[in-house]
């Protein structure tokens, strides 16, 4: 065996198994929320106000295919084993509470499965609310039944079985609602590649979240003497709330709600803040229900303000789309007059070579040519529809680094046939050499191919000597301009006018071309202008960021 056959052999055997990070990453995850959970004790209270391991759990069966289930349940054992027996309790009793913890995530994770496809999204109404009902209730009401029963069985402590009921459920609903949407929602934003924030939005939620634990410590990590708290102790973290979910969407407020409640519980089991009544049970179960009551109207605030930015994203790549097919449309016929030129060429040639072929067959030379000017033309009307099937797609909108006059050249040739059946002259005027800038190629070229459209129509009543279209493109300092300019008429409402949609002059207009391209350009950190010129016509100026890089 040679070294390059030896290499990819060894590479793989050092490879390490696909089970093995996950699986260590809910052993080790597991262990420190067990341990977390005993720090939330109230003593001498014996359950935690808040146990998140079993939530832990659940949120790594809900980002696992069900055949790996098992082996991610097998893995918290050993966490588990480890929290567990350091606190002395028989290890009847430990297996028993790893069951039933277990079952927990089981329960969670499969009624979830059964009414939500793959993992549950967090801009989604739906999915979120039946997350709610399944995991941080479904999933805690039956697998606290099971517990309970478990200890009595066992018979370990002196609790009655709705008492232990009642303390499980609690402090294991308010876990569930703190860590799976907390996980879910950075593994979301992990998987999505994290956006790029800009210095001035860390520094944002750098104040946001410093803001909310130094207002959660003060209300409820203070020592309290008296024994009324006024009402707005409680609404002091609000504010901080609302700020995440408005700005930070809930990605925001599942990291925030966890910090308020860290602060919270941390303060009542040091005996400080407004929680504190005659016995743990009832502190413990006072804390719990505010943080839960607090938590849910918060997150569905922030997943329905999500949910809605979606829809409206959607709705908007939908009419671009729809606008960029309507105007292709319009093009077909000079498309199709495009695309018959390369097919006459080829079969001029292909029947010039059958005459050599039948005449002269010894010519091989002018054969070779002839083949050459066949894959030419054949070439031609392959990038044409190259071209025209990538602007007819709908995808998702993707960012890259373009040269702005290529962009201008591919649209030029897109709409060459239309502009040569209205008799319009096209005069590039292009920078010779232009920064890149950064964007959507479909988009941008939608955004130039409308300006193009839009000039050939408004001089259709020019005469033909006046039907001159220049595209310019030019570099400022960070800019890129490209300019479309044309000696139709020119317009006379207010500029502002022509961008807003659903604002058109032509009869079978949509009047959405103008507004679609502005908000293209604009979600492009540029400008999109209308002036009409001096000397008659208008001209359509894009001014959009320039990147350092030249093509
Ligand atoms: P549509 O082309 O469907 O009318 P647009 O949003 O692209 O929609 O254009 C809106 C209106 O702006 C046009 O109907 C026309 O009145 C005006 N307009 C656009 N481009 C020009 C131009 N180059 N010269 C004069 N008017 C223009």
């Amino acid at each position: 065996m040679d070294a390059h056959t030896a290499t990819p052999g060894v590479a793989a055997a050092l490879r390490p198994p696909r089970w093995l990070l996950p699986a260590l990453a809910v052993a080790i995850g597991y262990y420190v929320a067990a341990r977390l959970g005993m720090a939330f004790t109230l003593h001498p209270h014996p359950i935690s106000t808040l146990w998140p391991p079993n939530a832990l759990l659940l949120a790594a069966l809900l980002l696992t295919a069900g055949r790996d289930w098992w082996w991610l349940l097998l893995a918290a054992l050993p966490g588990h084993i480890a929290a567990e027996l350091q606190s002395g309790v028989p290890t009847v009793m430990v297996l028993g509470w790893y069951a039933s913890n277990c079952s927990e995530a089981l329960i969670g994770a499969s009624l979830l499965r059964v009414f939500v496809r793959g993992v549950p999204r967090l801009d989604s109404l739906r999915d979120t609310g039946i997350l709610l009902l399944t995991a941080a209730l479904a999933a805690p009401v039956f697998s606290t039944f099971i517990d309970a029963a478990l200890v009595r069985l066992i018979g370990w402590g002196t609790s009655t079985y709705w008492d232990l009921v009642s303390t499980r459920l609690f402090s294991n609903a308010l876990a569930a609602l703190m860590v799976v949407p907390l996980i879910l929602a950075w593994a979301a934003w992990l998987a999505a590649g994290p956006a790029k924030m800009r210095g001035a939005r860390y520094a944002e939620a750098a104040a946001l979240f410093s803001g909310l634990l130094a207002v959660c410590l003060l209300a409820f990590a203070m020592p309290h003497s008296d024994a009324h708290t006024a009402p707005a102790v409680f609404y002091a973290p609000l504010p901080f709330l609302l700020w995440a979910a408005v700005r930070f969407g809930p990605l925001g407020v599942v990291s925030a709600l966890p910090a308020m409640a860290v602060a919270t519980i941390w303060g009542t089991v040091h005996g400080l803040g407004p929680f504190t009544t005659e016995t743990p049970q009832d502190t413990a179960r006072e804390m719990q229900l505010f943080l839960i009551t607090a938590s849910v109207p918060l997150l569905l605030l922030a997943v329905a303000l999500a949910e809605r930015s979606r829809i409206e994203r959607e709705s908007r790549s939908q009419l671009t789309h729809l606008s960029r097919v309507a105007m292709l449309g319009e093009l077909s016929g000079g498309i199709a007059h495009e695309l018959n030129q390369p097919l006459t060429a080829i079969l001029a040639n292909a029947q010039a070579a059958q005459h050599f072929l039948a005449n002269k067959p010894g010519e091989r030379a002018i054969l070779s040519e002839i083949l050459q000017d066949i894959i030419l033309a054949d070439k031609r009307a392959g990038d044409v529809i190259d071209r025209l099937r990538a602007m007819f797609k709908r995808g998702e909108t993707r960012t890259e680094a373009l040269d702005p006059n290529r962009l201008v050249r591919d649209v030029m040739s897109l709409a060459h046939g239309d502009m040569t059946t209205r008799g319009i002259e096209v005069v590039p005027r292009l920078a010779a050499s232009l920064p890149e800038i950064r964007g959507d190629r479909i988009q941008l070229q939608q955004v130039i191919l409308n300006l193009i459209v839009n000039a050939a129509d408004a001089m259709s009543m020019c005469a033909p000597n006046d039907r001159v279209l220049t595209v310019h493109t030019l570099a400022t300092k960070g800019r890129v301009h490209i300019n479309v300019i044309d000696r139709g008429p020119g317009f006379t409402v207010a500029s502002e006018i022509l961008f807003e949609a659903f604002y058109t002059t032509k009869p079978q207009g949509l009047g959405l071309g103008l507004s679609i391209s502005k908000s293209i350009v604009s979600a492009h950190g540029g400008r999109l202008r209308a002036v009409t010129r001096k000397g008659g016509g208008a001209a359509f100026l894009i001014t959009l960021p320039a990147l350092a890089r030249r093509p």
